[in-house]
Order: structure tokens, then C-alpha cells, then sequence
């Protein structure tokens, strides 16, 4: 062999010995306070067990699709920093994101613009109303409210770039794919049954538009809107895109830098003032974690550093959230000391 040779092995050796274990460090980002497998395992199905047979809540139907949808199914996802997976019950099942999107499409929104810019432009104060007022966008200041209020929501899809809908559509949809770290697809039935009654929608977009506080055609935008909220997701997908929050933005599962890890916190704050809607007080009061819910039946909350737990279960209660994976996150997040307010979730005893 000659020296060029050994010395460009050695070379190619030391660089190797260098990145691999960084990049396996980094992504790896377990927290030292994260519970054991064992565990994690031992209180989902205890979880499962106790909440499987709740009746309480109702299907959403102002969305005909929604009300057709098997009030029984059930599914609970976890997915670690480290990329652990752990799954219980129906989490195969592909369900409307609905409201959960509007988590995602900030996201982007703040990717293109930057956090000041979207927040000088919808907002972050919780509207204390349901999702879709129509007096919070005529009493709040700033009439957006906030991005995961619908108005708020309608208007922060508005801002994303593209030459024309398809365009923005299109980003949108394969921004929440490097999210959940595959491709995820519109339930096309759903669309159409939303986009047929959406009306309330398009009356706050039009109502945005007076206040000047939509940026882009508002009909189109509402339709961006109805579109993002028709993927389709199952609890390990709606997990893993919650993952990818609490692990700073990096997908646990592919490793790739997908939302600006100066973004998280704020996104992480804005789903404490307003994942959970007129309840997120209430949400913050016992649970404690940032979360976000769909009138589909999905529920995810971030364990920052940790991990995420997505519950899907149709029936919601009267603000719109699903009853069962609301409790299932409680009781959960109590048992492993999730609670972002409690000293004790970072290891002090
Ligand atoms: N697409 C639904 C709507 O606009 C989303 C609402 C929700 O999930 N809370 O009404």
C-alpha cells in the first residue's frame, strides 16, 4: 500500500470516528429524566384499560364525514426523542388531522417569515371562545387572536407563499410529511364533506378581510385551510410529528433538521395558550403540557426533550376536544411526571 493511501485510511478512520458519534448523540437527545421503557409501557396500558370502555363525548357532526366515523376506535401512540416507539389499541387507523394542521402550518409559516413577523401579523392571546367565533375575531385586538384558533388559522395559512393555491397546498402537504417523516395524504371525503359546509369558515375569512387581517384571497385560503385539516393521519404519524417538537424539531425517525429549533418554543407556547381552545386553562391547570386537539378525535401533547403521546378517540366533549385521549394524556403525563410546571419533571426530587 502505498503512503498517500494509509494516510487518506487513516484520514477517512479519524473523520468517521468523529461524526459518528455526534450525530448518533444528537440524535439520540434522550432526555436523563425520560422513564424507562418498562415503564411508559406498564402506564399506557393501564390507561388504555381504564379509559377503553368511557362512553362520555360525541362525534363531531357539523362535519357530515366526522359523524360517520366509529365512535369505538381508540388508539394510543407514544414516540421518544431517542425514536422509541410504543403503540396500543386502533393505531392504524388514518383520521382527519383537522385542527391539529394549524400546529404545522405555523411552523412553515414561521420557517418563511420568521416568528416576529407571524406574530405581529396573527398574534398569541388565547380568545377564551370556541374555535370558530365570530365575536373573538370582531373584540380581540388584533382579530386574528391566535394561530390555532380557526380565524388565526385561516389567516397564518394565508401567509404561506406560493404562486398560486396548488402551489401552497402542495408545500403545505409535504411540509407535514418531513414532519411525520413519510408522506401523508388528503382524505378526499373528508374535504368534500367539509368544503360543502364550511360556510362559518368562509364567513371568518371574509370578516378578516375588513380588518384587514387576512393575506392572501380569503376563499382560497379558506380552502388551503379545509384542505390541511382533511390529512389523514394515524396515532403513530400524529405522535412522531409531535416527537419531532419535542426533540427540538428534528424528526426523531430520519434525523432531518424539519422546523427551526428557535421556532419550537414558540410553537410550544402558543399550544399552551390555545391547543386545547376555550379549555386550555383548564388543559394547563391539571395536565400541564403544551397539546393540541381536532374535532377528528386527535389529541397530541409535547413532553419537551422527551417525547410526544397522541390519543385518538372520536368522541369530543362541548369545546371540541376528544374526551378519551384527554384522558388518557392526564393520566399518563401524571404517572410519568410529564408536567412542564413541575420542578420534579426535570429530575429535581
Ligand atoms: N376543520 C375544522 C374546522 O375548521 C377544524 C376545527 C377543529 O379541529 N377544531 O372547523
Amino acid at each position: 500500500m502505498s503512503r498517500t493511501l494509509v494516510r487518506n485510511i487513516f484520514v477517512v478512520v479519524i473523520v468517521a470516528a468523529a461524526i459518528v458519534p455526534s450525530r448518533a448523540l444528537a440524535q439520540t437527545s434522550l432526555s436523563p429524566v425520560a422513564p424507562r421503557r418498562e415503564v411508559v409501557e406498564a402506564v399506557v396500558r393501564e390507561a388504555y384499560d381504564k379509559f377503553r370502555g368511557d362512553t362520555g363525548g360525541k362525534n363531531a357532526d357539523y362535519i357530515p364525514y366526522l359523524a360517520q366515523v366509529d365512535s369505538k376506535l381508540f388508539g394510543i401512540a407514544i414516540v421518544t426523542t431517542d425514536n422509541q416507539v410504543l403503540t396500543l389499541g386502533d393505531v392504524n387507523y388514518s383520521f382527519s388531522i383537522q385542527s391539529i394542521s394549524k400546529v404545522f402550518t405555523l411552523a412553515l409559516a414561521m420557517e418563511e417569515l420568521g416568528p416576529d413577523k407571524v406574530f405581529q401579523q396573527i398574534g398569541s392571546e388565547p380568545t377564551g371562545r370556541a374555535f370558530n367565533s365570530v365575536p373573538a375575531v370582531v373584540d380581540m385586538p388584533t382579530h386574528t387572536g391566535n394561530p390555532l384558533v380557526n380565524a388565526g388559522a385561516i389567516a397564518t395559512t394565508s401567509l404561506i407563499s406560493g404562486k398560486d393555491a396548488d402551489e401552497k397546498w402542495n408545500k403545505i402537504l409535504a411540509f407535514y410529511g418531513k414532519v411525520a417523516g413519510e408522506q401523508l395524504k388528503l382524505i378526499d371525503d373528508v374535504y368534500k364533506s367539509e368544503a360543502a359546509t364550511n360556510t362559518g369558515n368562509k364567513a371568518l375569512a371574509m370578516l378578516l378581510a375588513k380588518y384587514d387581517r387576512i393575506y392572501s384571497e380569503p376563499f382560497d385560503s379558506v380552502d388551503i385551510y379545509t384542505k390541511q385539516c382533511s390529512v389523514g393521519v394515524n396515532a403513530s404519524q400524529l405522535a412522531r410529528m409531535g416527537a419531532t417538537l419535542a426533540n427540538n424539531g428534528v424528526n426523531p425517525a430520519t434525523g432531518e433538521q424539519v422546523i427551526k429549533r428557535e421556532d419550537v418554543p414558540y410553537i410550544l407556547a402558543t399550544m399552551t395558550m390555545a391547543g386545547l381552545y376555550d379549555s386550555s386553562g383548564g388543559w394547563a391547570w391539571h395536565v400541564g403540557l403544551p397539546a393540541k386537539s381536532g374535532v377528528g378525535g386527535g389529541i397530541v401533547a409535547i413532553a419537551p426533550g422527551k417525547g410526544a403521546i397522541a390519543v385518538f378517540a372520536p368522541p369530543l366533549d362541548e369545546a371540541g376536544n376528544s374526551v378519551k385521549a384527554q384522558k388518557v394524556i392526564e393520566y399518563v403525563a401524571q404517572k410519568l411526571n410529564y408536567n412542564l410546571y413541575s420542578p420534579s419533571s426535570v429530575g429535581l426530587k
